[in-house]
């Protein structure tokens, strides 16, 4: 899983963007200290990150080795028509999980990432995740382009509910339902749905940002994944932090393989940042 391209003594200072990337591993020295002579020269820095970032709070992943993905179809618990069609199937499948979500807590990567906007380097994380781990970390400034498991919103008149009387509701009733009648749909995005609103905020923050750092996303999902290259098309330099490649690994300045936590814990201690675990 470790790859380290180049050799000691081989180490990039020019500054370099997009297609002349450097691959490393999460541990090497050089990986920790090129990310922070990054973060320390940029203006406008977002983090953008995926499940592999939650994964380390034991919260699964989609496509990762033990990912939901490998043993459920997508198109069958996850679309919007499967909320629509097979509400009880829907419920079932995903209520625990948004409950095991609620009840997880941040880990270091979330933890760094709340440090480095408390502390300037960054503006803020655009998230893929709908778990909330982010704020809970102390994270000010969240993007959720695929929404939050934390609420619901009723599909009829409109009114918004919290995840414990969502779940109240399915273990009594097998489905969310509101007393207007209609159902109630938790805020994340499914699959066949437009993506949150905050997605055009995202959008609009990565057109003008001057670095990118991807952590924990295989970016396949689109178009989320898209905001990579829109970051490398307007000339922001672009990090991808993950535990496999990634399609866009070719317009990344810097590639960091591995573990995320120990990567955090390196970042925290070469830019001299007090983080917890
Ligand atoms: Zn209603």
């Amino acid at each position: 899983m470790i790859m380290t391209a180049f050799a000691e003594g081989n180490i990039p200072t020019e500054n370099i963007r997009g297609r002349l990337g450097y691959t490393f591993a999460a541990m090497s020295s050089h990986a920790v200290s090129m990310l922070a002579e990054y973060l320390r020269g940029a203006q406008n820095a977002w983090a953008f990150t995926g499940a592999g970032v939650s994964t380390p709070s034991g919260i699964p992943d989609f496509r990762g080795p033990d990912g939901l993905w490998r043993k459920y179809d997508p198109e069958r618990v996850s679309t919007i028509e499967a909320f629509r069609e097979r509400p009880e199937e829907f419920f079932s499948f995903w209520i625990h999980r948004f409950e095991l979500m609620g009840r997880a807590e941040p880990n270091v990567v979330h933890r760094l990432l709340a440090r480095l906007e408390e502390t300037g380097y960054l503006r803020g994380v655009i998230t893929q995740n709908i778990d909330g781990l982010h704020e809970k970390a102390g994270s000010r400034t969240v993007l959720e382009i695929h929404g939050n498991a934390r609420t619901g919103t009723c599909q009829g008149c409109g009114r918004r509910y919290g995840l414990e009387w969502m779940a109240e509701r399915v273990r009594e009733e097998r489905v969310a339902r509101c007393g207007c009648g209609a159902l109630v749909k938790p805020d994340v995005v499914l699959f066949g749905e437009q993506l949150a609103p905050d997605f055009e905020r995202a959008w609009e923050k990565v057109s003008h940002c001057d670095l990118l750092w991807v952590l924990g996303s295989s970016l396949q999902v689109w178009p989320a994944a898209e905001l990579v290259p829109l970051a490398a098309r307007k000339g922001a330099r672009v990090v991808i932090a993950n535990h496999d490649p990634t399609p866009y690994d070719d317009l990344a300045a810097l590639v960091i393989r591995g573990d995320l936590a120990e990567l955090a814990r390196g970042l925290a201690q070469e830019m001299g940042l007090e983080v917890k675990g």
